[in-house]
């Protein structure tokens, strides 16, 4: 006796439709699973049979074998259970066939048929979706996260029980879970009107967002640099729905979904301690995660004291830098996961913290350069934006209640102009943001006068410009106009953006 249903596998953020298929013959009594399966799903065998004879159900006494194909994907996790219960049940009770070939189930079970919630529910949804499905059978726990598909029939289960009376037709169908208000997730940001003081800083973040520019803040201990740079995402533009799904998918393959969550729809914040490790950086390692990099994907990554990092660790950010995804070698095969972020991160200009105060910092110059060096000269230009962050100063604190200070979303209306003007100008081009040209786009879009390229001039002598500084400088200048509504690039925003690169050739060049 035969049968097959239908599961979803997943590889990075897609689900993969799979059919488990099984067989049971006579011979002598046994339970195995093929496929291309991990050894967790292998595993499972002997917790799906126990879950079908503690739902009341009886195995025969026959040779049962379960085969998931296509072969050429690695079967992970735990989702399969439920698929391979009612799969081997298929087999030998007489269940609706025609119902079956239009579902899809995951689940985990547990020893008592309880059917356990499971990771990654979102892109096996829209997979099953797009492979014209009608329905899915899923772990009620994880019902609100599926029911962010539409047009795909969601059923919520909690015991196998349950799931094989809806499908021996004995349970009314289509009745189930309620479809419930999704929780108000969207936890209130925090604000730069919080932020007294430090208008430098918040000018720079505001540019940084605005062109996607890689920001590098450079201060003393105490001068509230990652206070500043959690409030990025609070000026990024609002996610289109797309890229919404897209975010919400890699938390729920991470399993970071909390139930009964609904969309993400606040741009991530991830800020993983300096002590991480290579695949909790990158994702991969023995289960299926997304890596801190891909779970900061359409919002922002922030490297508080950057010198810190493992420095092998750290180097992985070049291939995602560039190609905003990062492919990962599992055991067998490879996993591609976005990972799309604005990076921004914090260093203290010396081991003790307090250079330039001469008062309070006793490093000399040999030990700064070495702190600095920590960091590679590769890695330092991917920053477009590096700027030092001074403390407060006691005026500014002083004069706290007289200023109003200016809100997040004063700024992010800003942002939105600039990234406008941006979107107009690479409408034929495959990028979207000043900080993405090459040193073509840079000369097309960039064109300056003669006075300005004498101050450029000037710089490439004083501070040591190098070529790439040089289309760096150009590429910022650009959205500095952008952020001004400007059509060219006068002066100014050249002599802003070199300000912002100073640093770098100051201390890496
Ligand atoms: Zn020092």
């Amino acid at each position: 006796m035969f049968s097959s249903v239908k599961s979803v596998a997943l590889s990075g953020i897609n689900g993969i439709i799979t059919s488990v298929e099984a067989d049971i013959r006579n011979g002598l009594p046994s339970f195995n699973m093929v496929g291309f399966l991990s050894t967790q799903v292998r595993e499972s065998g002997e917790r799906v049979r126990a879950a079908i004879l503690n739902s009341g159900f009886c195995l025969e006494p026959k040779r049962i074998l379960v085969n998931m194909s296509p072969a050429d994907i690695k079967k992970d996790g735990t989702s399969f259970d439920l698929a391979v219960a009612v799969s081997v049940l298929a087999a030998s009770l007489a269940l609706d066939q025609d119902y079956l070939m239009e579902t899809a189930f995951a689940g985990e079970l547990s020893l008592n048929g309880e059917v356990k919630s499971v990771n990654g529910v979102l892109p096996m949804v829209c997979a099953a979706k797009e492979a014209g499905l009608k329905r899915f059978i899923l772990p009620n726990p994880n019902y609100r996260e599926a029911k962010l598909v539409d047009g795909i029939e969601i059923i919520g289960a909690s015991s196998l029980l349950e799931v094989l009376e809806l499908v021996q037709k004995k349970a009314e169908r289509g009745m189930f879970l309620e479809e419930a208000e999704y929780i108000e997730q969207d936890k209130k940001l925090p604000d730069f009107s919080e932020v007294h003081g430090q208008d430098g800083i918040k000018r720079a973040l505001e540019i940084a967002v605005s062109g996607m520019h890689n920001i590098l803040m450079i201060g003393q201990a105490g001068s509230g640099k990652s206070m500043l740079a959690s409030r990025i995402p609070s000026v990024m533009p609002p996610m289109s729905r797309e890229e919404s799904l897209e975010v919400t998918k890699i938390y729920s393959i991470s399993g970071l979904l909390d139930e009964g969550r609904g969309l993400i729809e606040t741009r991530p914040f991830r800020a993983p301690h300096n002590s991480i490790s290579l695949p909790a950086l990158a994702g991969g390692g023995s289960k299926i995660r997304a890596g801190e990099i891909s779970l900061a994907h359409n919002g922002v990554l922030f490297l508080d004291e950057l010198p810190e990092f493992n420095r092998q660790t750290i180097e992985i950010l070049r291939q995602p830098l560039e190609e905003k995804k990062i492919t990962i070698g599992r055991v067998n095969g490879t996993a591609t996961y976005p990972a799309d972020f604005l990076l921004a991160a914090a260093m203290n200009p010396c081991k003790c913290g307090f250079y330039p105060d001469r008062k309070l910092c006793h490093c000399n110059d040999i030990q700064i350069k070495n702190y600095l060096s920590r960091v590679s000269r590769p890695l330092i230009d991917r920053f477009d934006i590096v700027t030092e962050v001074k403390r407060i100063s006691f005026e500014s604190i002083f004069n706290k209640q007289e200023k109003e200070v200016e809100s997040s979303k004063d700024i992010r209306k800003r942002v939105c102009n600039a990234r406008d003007i941006q979107e107009e100008r690479f409408k034929n081009e495959k990028i979207h943001f000043n900080s993405q040209m090459d040193s073509k786009m840079t000369d097309e879009f960039c064109k300056i006068d003669s006075k300005t390229k004498t101050l450029l001039e000037e710089a490439y002598k004083n501070i040591n410009l190098s070529l790439r500084g040089y289309y760096r400088v150009l590429k910022v200048a650009r959205t500095i106009a952008d952020t001004r509504e400007k059509r060219e690039v006068t002066e100014l925003e050249v002599a802003e953006a070199i300000h912002y690169r100073e640093m770098i050739e100051r201390f890496w060049g």
